[in-house]
């Protein structure tokens, strides 16, 4: 069989007509005319040597750069805004699914484990799915409170927080709502804090932090009046919604809430709940029923159906959808369901 081989290399090599897919690598034997039995050897050699260069390139690529886990696709996003190529950014959870219900994998264990910081949406968003996988995972790094951990929820003011937690009644917002990062005027708050936090565990790249900061605060501002020019025309609107996830981008721009699917949040709605809806809806003046993508929408079906009212999807996260795919086209998507 050996001896098969090392007859069959030089044939292929100067046979111009046929290449074999492997040829390329033919170019780096310094003795590819010859045909003595060693070029093969010497091939093999350069051709380990080289994918062994490449097993090492490979982590060295990653070597110096800041490894950081968000927990949600839109905070990897904007975080990718900020870091560039200075940092290697990976988030855990799906956009797609339900982020109060995320089902871990051993996967997300191991990439905190090697996380040099760890930045959550919080506000009880990740309570969850999240603090298991961190107790297993090892890492004192990125524990709460440590320095390689960021909570955005801090860098905003929470709207909907109880007087008195309500958890006992199935309530999965008992610091208030979570899902302030729906609302596109909150974004630059949480930018800037993730900066402060890139700028402190890696001094070296501040200014380059900074500068890709400014030019992504620039864009921001731009898109967000373009946003809220088209959002302005919803005043005085009223709609239902499934779950509370624009409560703070309907509150921004006077859209009115009339009631939710769910009785509660993260509560399936019953049928007596759904005749208090029909008996709100029945009085008209509703615009249009928000669903997300994850929820049953049973429920925003038959209301829409039996009111004709139409019901809009709207992507609560990045992938939540196909046209969502970063932090900037989540809001144009979000706008453009919202405006049809
Ligand atoms: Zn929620």
């Amino acid at each position: 069989m050996k001896t098969k081989s090392l007859r069959a290399l030089p044939e292929t090599e100067t046979s111009t007509a046929q290449k074999p897919p492997w040829a390329a690598f033919s170019r780096f034997s310094p003795r590819r005319r010859s045909k003595k039995p060693n070029t093969h050897h010497a091939a093999s050699v350069l051709r380990f040597a080289v994918i062994l260069a490449l097993l090492l390139w490979a982590p060295a690529l990653y070597a110096g750069k800041l490894k950081v886990v968000t927990t949600y696709p839109y905070i990897a996003s904007i975080t990718e805004q900020i870091g560039g190529d200075r940092i290697k950014v990976d988030h855990l959870a799906r956009g797609d699914y339900d982020p109060h219900t995320i089902v871990p994998k051993p996967s997300f264990i191991a990439r905190l484990r090697r996380a040099d910081l760890l930045i959550i949406s919080g506000a009880q968003l990740e309570i969850g799915w999240l603090p298991p996988l961190l107790r297993q995972a090892g890492n004192p790094t990125v524990n709460p409170g440590a320095k390689g951990f960021l909570d955005l929820s801090r860098s905003v003011r929470l709207i909907d927080v109880p007087k008195s937690v309500s958890r006992e009644q199935g309530d999965i917002h008992p610091d208030g709502n979570p899902h302030y990062y729906l609302d596109p005027n909150n974004i630059p708050l949480l930018a800037r804090s993730i900066l402060t936090k890139l700028s402190a565990l890696d001094s070296r790249n501040a200014g380059y932090y900074r500068s890709r900061h400014g030019e992504f605060a620039k864009l921001w501002n731009a898109k967000s009046a373009e946003w809220n020019r088209k959002l302005a025309l919803l005043k005085g609107k009223k709609v239902i919604e499934y779950h509370k996830n624009f409560d703070y981008l309907l509150r921004r721009h006077g859209i009115l809430l009339a009631g939710t699917i769910e009785p509660l949040p993260g509560i399936p709605p019953t049928s007596r709940h759904i005749e208090e809806l029909e008996k709100i809806m029945s009085g008209g003046g509703i615009s249009f029923i928000l669903q997300d993508v994850y929820n049953s929408d049973d429920a925003s079906r038959h209301l829409s159906k039996k009111f004709n009212v139409p019901m809009v999807k709207l992507p609560h996260d990045v992938g939540a959808v196909p046209a969502a795919e970063g932090i900037i086209s989540l809001f144009d998507e979000i706008v453009r369901r919202l405006g049809q």
